[in-house]
């Protein structure tokens, strides 16, 4: 009965739906197309949607939205599909409502700095729209010359360079949304002092659980006068993270500090030809930014802190072209690690900053226990890991042993005193490891605040909060609950 109404609600959820979308586009028949919406750049996580809509403008988004109100029908926001949690993968008879096409800039005001942008709107091109007027978008994701601003807002997406200047909400400064219920509200304001509730922070880094994005306005940030860049080779990675603490405990704040361990620079390498150091077990890459004075005084300040943990070459960027290669070289990585191995998992967890040569260390026994291999790439500033777990997907026993692997990594940065997501959230994929991190009475909080936006859960249902939570989840891809299988439970 329960089942025969849904698909009454789809039926006439199709027959209307293309009333609603004008310029925009309806993807209702054609199987192969839905199915490319089946899932994000977390493949193992796939479903094919019922409907897409590519909406054209945020009244077309706030239209559909409504409709699936009336019809109780489940959605998804969806930008560039880049996410790394399975957050886009849309729910089981759900329409994908993708905000990609939304991509104009409707204005960059150089005098109050707020660049006011749809959601489509790929990262680096806000940047680069900005550049004449000597101004840049901050956060800057390693995938940012596709992924989309909407959602970067979704998951307070981070970069090389939010060690210094913050991560996404840090420069939203407010967002005009569809909530669930179909109506159209701003969240935040171009001032800091907006009264009442701070909704635009509950908002950023909700998943696309709390509605969809259809405006946003960013704060942007002048062009620092001078900018350094080196890559620093060690013979150990647990020299490189004592540099990273080093450069710390020196006061510095430089504005990226990344890690790359001896597999990920030979993956790098061979895809970019970034000119790294093949011979060497890491290399941290350190740049510092602001005026030529502090830069070149930093500069120094990093370089003895590097030459104090044993640091074996120091490789400065001479000018633009060798700065953009060596930062070429590193936000390829995730791509570059197919040529180590037919198939990988991006794990993303975070550790304390002075834990980092441990972790890497306790990370490289879990690999060999698990007689697999581990490309360590990330934002070491930040002690944001991504390691990067390499394994044969023909291999059955290869590709359970990696997911395990996976998620002890996860559970091992929670264990002491991390936390399970740095940048790529919780999505489908971590929504059974949120117990290992918050207990009861925390995530019923979150329920609470999800329900207050979305009553009727029908906005992105199944990430982020474990559901249902019942003694049967485990961390890790999910797995139907015994109770699910035996049909007295339903996911919804
Ligand atoms: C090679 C590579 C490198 C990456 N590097 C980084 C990195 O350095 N830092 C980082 O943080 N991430 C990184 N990512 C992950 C990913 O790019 C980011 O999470 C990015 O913000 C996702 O944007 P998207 O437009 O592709 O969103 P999608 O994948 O389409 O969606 C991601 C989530 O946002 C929601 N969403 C999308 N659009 C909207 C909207 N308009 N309104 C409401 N919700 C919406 C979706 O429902 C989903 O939950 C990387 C990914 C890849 C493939």
């Amino acid at each position: 009965m329960a089942i025969a109404s849904q698909s009454v609600r789809m039926e006439e959820f199709k027959r209307r739906v293309g009333g609603l979308v004008g310029a925009g586009e309806c993807i209702l028949g054609d199987a192969a197309a839905l199915s490319s919406y089946g899932s994000d750049g977390l493949i193992r996580f796939r479903q094919t949607p019922e409907v897409v809509v590519i909406a054209n403008n945020a009244e077309e988004v706030r239209a559909v939205v409504a409709l699936c109100s009336e019809l109780g029908i489940p959605f998804v926001g969806r930008g560039s599909g880049t996410g790394l949690s399975g957050g886009a993968v849309p729910p089981a008879g759900g329409v994908v409502i993708a905000t990609s096409a939304m991509k104009e800039i409707v204005e960059i005001d150089p005098v109050d700095r707020i660049a006011v942008v749809e959601p489509g709107v790929a990262n680096l091109a806000v940047s680069e729209r900005a550049a004449p007027l000597g101004l840049y978008y901050a956060p800057d994701p390693s995938s940012q010359s596709v992924c989309s601003i909407g959602g970067n807002v979704a998951e307070n997406s981070g970069g090389a360079h939010c060690l210094k200047y913050g991560f996404t909400t840090n420069h939203v400064l407010a967002m005009e949304v569809a909530l669930p219920d179909g109506t159209l509200e701003v969240l935040g304001g171009e001032s800091p002092f907006e009264p009442g509730l701070d909704l635009r922070s509950a908002f950023l880094g909700s998943e696309g659980t709390l509605g969809i994005v259809t405006k946003v306005w960013l704060r942007m940030l002048s062009r620092p006068e001078a900018v350094r860049t080196l890559v620093a080779d060690f013979e150990s990675v647990e020299s490189a993270g004592a540099a990273v603490s080093a450069i710390i405990a020196a006061g510095i704040v430089p504005a990226a500090i990344e890690m790359m361990d001896a597999l990920a620079i030979e993956a790098c390498e061979k895809a970019v030809g970034a000119g790294y150091s093949l011979d060497t077990a890491a290399a941290l890459i350190v740049e510092v930014d602001g005026s030529q004075e502090e830069v070149d005084a930093l500069y120094e300040e990093v370089k003895s802190s590097c030459a104090l943990c044993g640091c074996t070459k120091i490789r400065e960027a001479a000018d633009q072209a060798e700065r953009s290669r060596i930062w070429l070289g590193r936000k390829a990585a995730f791509a570059a690690a197919g040529r180590l191995a037919p198939a990988y998992i991006v794990q993303d967890g975070v550790v304390p900053r002075t834990a980092l040569a441990s972790v890497l260390g306790r990370i490289a026994e879990l690999a060999t226990e698990a007689g697999l291999r581990v490309a360590n790439v990330f934002h070491a500033g930040d002690g944001n890991l991504h390691p990067l777990v390499l394994y044969n997907p023909d291999s059955a026993e290869e590709s359970e042993s990696a997911e395990k692997l996976a998620t002890e990594i996860v559970e091992l940065c929670v264990e002491i005193g991390g936390s399970i997501t740095g940048e790529h959230g919780v999505g489908l994929e971590k929504a059974c490891s949120m117990a290992a991190m918050f207990d009861d009475g925390d995530l019923d909080v979150m329920q609470r605040l999800r329900t207050a936006f979305d009553g009727d859960g029908i906005s992105n249902p199944g990430k982020v909060l474990p559901s249902p939570r019942l003694c049967g989840d485990v961390p890790g891809r999910y797995r139907a609950h015994p109770l699910e299988l035996s049909g007295k439970a339903v996911r919804f």
